[in-house]
């Protein structure tokens, strides 16, 4: 069984397509965890939109708690400055993976998965390396297999506009914390 910690529906989209290719949509389970997304509103949005995806494609889906409160004193108890003092994909982001794909290898260790994933992985906005080394380390300590989704960051983009467009899927104008909402 495959854990795949989700970050939205529109980067799910084109990687459960081509996860589908070689695997069963009973032998993939999402997992909703981004306690970044902020306000609530927002979280709500995104997380119908999964569930509607969840449907199309006939999978579990599981959702995580919304601990915002928890997910910022994490990261402001990791950095040195104000977290609205740091840009898109420095070290506030770097936390902030790291503070989801925690969570998310917990899940799937406390679960009994034998392998996870993350759609954080192949977002070309995003520090895809630290993603994939980060959790090529997790899964290490937790003797989880971490499945790498080699994919073309540029490819899998146009690859979900075109998706989103097709399922009518809402689609987020930020990326999601409140430092991002506000640029
Ligand atoms: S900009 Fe995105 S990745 Fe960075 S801290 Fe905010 S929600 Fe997390």
């Amino acid at each position: 069984m495959l854990l795949l910690h989700t970050c939205c529906a529109p980067c799910a989209l084109p990687l459960l397509e081509y996860l589908l290719t070689f695997k069963k949509a009973e032998d993939i389970v999402l997992y909703f965890y981004n306690p970044n997304i902020f306000p609530r509103a927002e979280y709500d949005k995104r997380l119908e939109a999964l569930k509607t995806i969840a449907k199309i494609y006939h999978l579990k889906l599981i959702v995580g708690t919304y601990e915002h409160q928890n997910w910022l004193e994490y990261l402001r108890n990791s950095l040195e400055k104000p977290l609205n003092s740091y840009q898109e994909n420095q070290e506030r982001c770097l936390k902030c993976f790291e503070f989801r794909l925690k969570q998310a290898i917990h899940w799937a260790a406390e679960n009994h998965f034998e392998e996870w994933a993350t759609t954080l992985s192949v977002n070309r906005f995003k520090d895809t390396n630290f993603i994939n080394k980060y959790s090529q380390q997790l899964s290490q300590q937790f003797g989880i297999k971490y499945l790498p989704l080699n994919l073309d960051p540029y490819k899998t983009y146009q690859r979900e506009r075109e998706l989103v467009k097709a399922y009518n899927i809402y689609s987020q104008k930020y990326c999601g914390c409140e430092f991002s909402l506000a640029k």
